[in-house]
């Protein structure tokens, strides 16, 4: 496993860094997204699926109600990219309902908001790695991200 940290000072800078990891992602692969409302998560994401080329900043919205938002469908040679928030997620069975397996077997990035509902035992096994991101607000605009990866998804 290995770790780093860096303090964001605005959205922009966050979705920079969102980019820049892209870089870094093989499919398939599971990112985690772990932090209170209001850390960055969604922020970040979308700096990560429009490195990934999968879509624009700005067509990245919450599937807080929805749970998938999926992009990269429409464009030639794009990653898939699925979305997960797992915000309004409260038993194992809708977990389950979700497919996560399904989405990683399809060897695509699968990013999931609120990742800590998804302990160890619940994580798709697979062939993946998966890269657990915290963030944490540090003042009004400063963000603490930390990235681990954990096995080979980067
Ligand atoms: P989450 O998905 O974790 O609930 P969002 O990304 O939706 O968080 O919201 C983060 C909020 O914090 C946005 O309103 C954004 O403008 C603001 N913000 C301020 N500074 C930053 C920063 N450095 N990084 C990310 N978001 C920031
Ligand atoms: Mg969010």
């Amino acid at each position: 496993m290995h770790a780093r940290t860096v303090v964001t000072h605005s959205p922009e800078e966050t979705m920079a860094l969102g980019a820049q990891l892209a870089q870094e992602l093989k499919p398939p692969v599971l990112v985690l997204l772990l932090g209170d409302l209001g850390a960055g998560k969604t922020t970040l994401t979308k700096g990560i699926v429009a490195g990934l080329g999968a879509a624009a900043e700005e067509e990245v919205t919450s599937p807080t109600f929805t749970m998938i938002h999926e992009y990269g469908t429409a464009r030639d040679n794009a990653a898939r990219v699925y979305h997960v928030d797992l915000y309004r997620v409260e038993t194992a069975r809708e977990l389950e309902t979700l497919g996560l397996e399904d989405l990683i077997a399809e060897r695509s990035v699968v990013i999931v908001e609120w990742g800590e509902r998804l302990g160890p035992a619940l994580r798709p096994s697979g062939p993946g790695g998966v890269v657990e991101i915290h963030l944490e607000a540090a003042g009004e605009d400063e963000r603490r991200i930390e990235v681990r990866v954990l096995g080979v998804g980067c």
